[in-house]
């Protein structure tokens, strides 16, 4: 889950890290009110949960309240990358002297969260990463011993940070580790960390990813969620307690297990096809939950087929056919629908669907093979 700017700076503040003041607003005047209590020049920031704002006209910096006004009724009324601009944050504008990235992610590879830093911050940073990815300061932290200050100094010191910062970059590198572990987040990052025209370190932005997986034990957080930025069906399915992601391909998936989900996406791409999406229903998923996976997939228009991959165990198969067929009376399907049930009242389940008009399959390859050719009008 993607938090935004605003939200992510208010964490960045609790551990801090110095940010500007500033609020978010929802209408023009509002903003036009917060740049009156600012005094002075603001900037005023689109809040959607994209990167490379900036670049795309939704960061502008006003004169005075009036300015502000203006500038905030401009971007409350556009989209960024098909996002509906509906806050902007406005902040005391800075004097920027320089640009400085720093973030957190994981590194899977190594098995570490990994620190990164470079001197070249700003909105090119993607460029800088393709071009000169020397120019970025990689520094892992070990988990258990968090990240230590010598490494908070190497940092500063491979990026020519001048001495007189290096006091509150160890607080700043600290705080964000801190906010990152603190959060469950997968990526927390400031880009631009600027040392500002009076010589102070300052975060202008700020982004963090939090583990969707994680958001049980943060309900502050997961209620900070932006709909906007999320794809209909996943939203549909996470209601249901279904694990989904929608996919480009035209192969609808239905399978219990994400191992056997992962699986059943690869079988289907070694004999040609694209799946639609991933979906695990869960174990013992009851007959509720698969009407409800069912209406989702076939919601997808780009969906030609649909295969049924469920291997009986805690979920039985029975129960499933059970929701293939409540759904079926619903959403009436008009594509052809493969299935391949075994294990725990597997026969009860085929004789179930029996006379529901479905292609049935022995073995996963041959199911797969089947819903391949069902797509392609075979
Ligand atoms: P992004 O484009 O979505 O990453 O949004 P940022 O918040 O990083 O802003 C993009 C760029 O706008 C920054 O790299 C700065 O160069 C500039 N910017 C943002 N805030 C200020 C500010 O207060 N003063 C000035 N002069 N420039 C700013
Ligand atoms: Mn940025």
């Amino acid at each position: 889950m993607k938090l935004h700017e605003y939200q992510s700076k208010q964490i960045f503040a609790k551990y801090g890290i110095p940010i500007p003041k500033g609020r978010v607003a929802a209408t023009a005047s509002e903003a036009r009110a917060i740049a009156e209590e600012l005094g002075g020049r603001v900037v005023i920031k689109s809040q959607v949960l994209v990167g490379g704002r900036g670049k795309a006209g939704g960061i502008k910096l006003a004169k005075n309240p009036q300015e502000a006004e203006e500038l905030a009724t401009q971007i409350l009324g556009i989209e960024i990358k098909g996002l509906p601009v509906r806050k902007v944050l406005v902040d005391e504008a800075a004097n920027i002297s320089k640009e400085i990235y720093l973030g957190i992610t994981n590194d899977r590879a190594a098995r570490k969260p990994v620190m990164m830093c470079s001197a070249a911050g700003g909105v090119e940073i993607e460029e800088v990463a393709r071009q000169t990815p020397e120019k970025i300061i990689k520094i892992h932290i070990d988990p258990l011993l968090g990240l230590r200050d010598y490494q908070a100094r190497n940092i500063a010191a491979a990026i020519d940070l001048p001495r007189d910062h290096w006091r509150t970059f160890s607080v700043i590198a600290n705080g964000l580790w801190l906010a990152y572990c603190d959060c469950d987040a997968t990526l927390a990052e400031i880009n631009p960390l600027v040392i500002t025209g009076d010589n102070h370190l300052l975060a202008l932005d700020g982004k963090m990813l939090i583990d969707d997986n994680a958001l049980f034990r943060h309900s502050d957080l997961a209620e900070m969620r932006d709909l906007d930025a999320e794809v209909t069906s996943e939203i549909e399915a996470r209601k249901y307690g279904l694990s989904f992601i929608k996919l480009d391909g035209s192969i609808g998936c239905m399978v219990n297990g994400a191992g056997l989900a992962m699986t059943t996406m690869d079988i289907i791409k070694l004999f040609g096809g694209e799946p639609a999406n991933f979906l695990d229903i869960g174990g013992g998923a009851g007959s509720d939950k698969v009407a409800a996976a069912m209406r989702i997939i076939l919601a997808d228009a780009n969906v030609k087929a649909v295969l049924f991959n469920i291997f009986g165990g805690i979920t039985r198969c029975d129960e499933v056919a059970r929701g293939v067929l409540a759904a079926m009376e619903d959403v009436k399907p008009k594509v052809p629908m493969v299935v391949r049930l075994v294990g725990t009242n597997a026969e009860e389940g085929r004789k179930l669907l029996a006379n529901a008009n479905m292609i049935t399959a022995e073995t996963l390859a041959d199911a797969a093979k089947k819903a391949v050719a069902a797509a392609k009008g075979g």
